[in-house]
C-alpha cells in the first residue's frame, strides 16, 4: 500500500489539489512532503525525465534533517563522493596549494554530504513516484487566479484546475515571471558566468578536485572516482550575456573566447565543450524577491531565491525551504500558510544569500593583485587544520508539522 493509499483509506474530504512546477531539487523535496500532508500532487517538468546533469551538490547542515525524515538519507551516504584534496594551481601550472575541500567550502567533514546532482534527484523522484502524478515534456503556459482555484493551461494543450500552483522551476522561473513579471527586476547579477559539463577522466585524477586560476577566468577538474570529470569554467564578465543564455551555441562560442589563450588544461577543456551533451551554462546570480507568493501561487527553492553557486547553499535551501513550505501548509489555508512560510525561512535565506558577501566570490580573483592576495591566503589556509563546528548558515531548527485532520 502507498503512502497515498493509506491517506485516502481514512480522508473523508476530498484532497486538495496542488501542482508544482519543476522537478528540479525544490520540486520533487515539496512534493513529497505535500503528499504526506495529505494533498494530490502534480509536477510538471519541461525535460523528458528528471535532469541529471551538473556539478555535485552539497547537502549540508539542516538539509540533512530533512532528507534524513523523508528517508533518504542512507542512500544518499552511499552517493557521498568523499572529496579529499582541493589543489590551487597558478596560471602556469604550478602548485599554489593543496587544501582539505572543507578549508574552502565551509562544509563539516564526516557529517556534510556531496553528491552527484543526478543521484539526488533520483532519489528524490523515486521517493514520490509512486503517490505523485508526473507530468514530463510539459509546462504550464497560463494561469489565471479570477475564479475560486488556479485555473492551468498547460503548454500541451490540456486545462486543469488546482487549488494552489508552486515554482519549483529554477533561477530562470517561468511561475515567477508570470506571477511579479521580468527576471531582471530580482535578478542580481554577480559579475561572472559559468559552464560545467562531463569529460572523459584522462588525468588520473581521483576524489579531488584541481582548479587553475588566471585573473578573471577560472578552470576546474573535479574527480568524483570514475572514468568521468566535471569540468568547471567560470569567467568575469562585466555584463550578463542574457543573449547567450538560452543559446547553446552561443554560450559554447563564449568560452571558446574567453579562455582562448588559457593554458594547462583548458584546451582540451573547450574541445569537450564543444562535443559535451550534458553542458550547464548560466551567469553567476541572485535571485531576491520582496516576497515568494501571490494569491494561490508561491515559490520556493532558486526560483524564490536562488543564492548563487559562490554559496554552496542552493540545494540545502532548496530542500529546506520544500520542506518549510509544505509544513508551512499541512494545517492551514492558502494565505496563513505561505505567510508562515515566508515568515519561518526569510531570515535563514537573507542569512546565506549574505555569504557571497564574505568572500565567495575571492576564490575567483579579476585582477593580478587580487590573485597573488587570494595565492598567500590559501598557502596559510594550508598551514591550519580545518575548522570545526556548524556555522550559522546552515542552522535551523525544523519544527515537526501536524497534518489537517
Ligand atoms: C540540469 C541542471 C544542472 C545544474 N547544474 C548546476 C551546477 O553545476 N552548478 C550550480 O550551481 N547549480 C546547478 N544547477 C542548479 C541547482 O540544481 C540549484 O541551484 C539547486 O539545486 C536548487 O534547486 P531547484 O529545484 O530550486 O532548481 P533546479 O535544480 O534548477 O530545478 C528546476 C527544475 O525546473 C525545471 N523547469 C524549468 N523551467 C520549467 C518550466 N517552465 N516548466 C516546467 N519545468 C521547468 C527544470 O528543468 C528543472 O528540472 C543545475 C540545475 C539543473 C536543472
Amino acid at each position: 500500500m502507498t503512502l497515498t493509499d493509506q491517506l485516502t483509506d481514512t480522508r473523508t474530504t476530498p484532497r486538495r489539489k496542488v501542482l508544482i512546477s519543476g522537478s528540479g531539487i525544490a520540486g520533487p523535496a515539496l512534493a513529497y512532503w505535500l503528499n504526506r500532508y495529505g494533498y494530490a500532487v502534480t509536477v510538471v517538468e519541461k525535460a523528458g525525465a528528471p535532469r541529471s546533469g551538473g556539478y555535485p551538490v552539497d547537502v549540508r547542515g539542516t538539509a540533512l534533517e530533512v532528507v534524513r525524515r523523508m528517508g533518504i538519507l542512507p542512500r544518499l551516504r552511499e552517493s557521498h563522493i568523499d572529496l579529499r584534496r582541493l589543489t590551487f594551481l597558478e596560471g602556469d601550472g604550478r602548485e599554489v596549494a593543496l587544501l582539505h575541500p572543507h578549508t574552502v567550502t565551509g562544509g563539516v567533514a564526516g557529517r556534510d554530504l556531496e553528491v552527484r546532482r543526478g543521484d539526488l534527484t533520483d532519489a528524490l523522484c523515486t521517493a514520490v513516484r509512486d503517490d505523485v502524478e508526473f507530468l514530463f515534456n510539459d509546462s504550464i503556459d497560463t494561469f489565471d487566479q479570477s475564479g475560486h482555484g488556479v485555473d492551468v493551461t498547460f503548454r500541451g494543450g490540456s486545462r486543469r484546475t488546482f487549488d494552489m500552483v508552486f515554482g519549483a522551476d529554477g533561477t530562470h522561473s517561468r511561475t515567477r515571471e508570470m506571477l511579479f513579471g521580468p527576471e531582471e527586476q530580482f535578478h542580481h547579477y554577480l559579475g561572472y558566468c559559468f559552464a560545467v559539463f562531463t569529460m572523459r577522466n584522462t588525468f588520473g585524477l581521483w576524489h579531488e578536485t584541481v582548479m587553475w586560476n588566471a585573473p578573471g577566468r577560472a578552470a576546474a577538474l573535479y574527480a568524483v572516482g570514475d572514468d568521468e570529470v566535471h569540468a568547471f569554467l567560470n569567467f568575469a564578465q562585466p555584463e550578463p550575456p542574457f543573449d547567450a543564455i538560452p543559446d547553446m551555441r552561443a554560450q559554447r562560442d563564449l568560452v571558446a573566447t574567453v579562455f582562448e589563450d588559457a593554458g594547462w588544461e583548458v584546451p582540451g577543456m573547450l574541445a569537450a565543450l564543444r562535443d559535451a551533451d550534458d553542458v550547464f551554462f548560466d551567469a553567476v546570480s541572485q535571485i531576491r524577491m520582496p516576497r515568494w507568493s501571490s494569491g494561490r501561487v508561491a515559490l520556493v527553492g532558486d526560483a524564490a531565491w536562488a543564492p548563487s553557486f559562490l554559496t554552496g547553499q542552493g540545494t540545502s535551501l532548496a530542500l529546506v525551504g520544500a520542506y518549510m513550505l509544505a509544513g508551512s501548509l499541512a494545517d492551514r489555508d492558502h494565505a496563513t500558510g505561505f505567510a508562515a512560510y515566508e515568515h519561518s525561512i526569510r531570515e535563514f535565506v537573507t542569512m546565506n544569500q549574505a555569504l557571497i558577501g564574505n568572500g565567495g566570490a575571492t576564490l575567483f580573483p579579476t585582477t593580478p593583485q587580487a590573485l597573488k592576495e587570494r595565492n598567500d591566503r590559501l598557502r596559510n589556509l594550508s598551514a591550519m587544520p580545518a575548522e570545526e563546528g556548524r556555522p550559522a548558515h546552515s542552522v535551523l531548527t525544523l519544527p515537526e508539522f501536524t497534518p489537517m485532520s
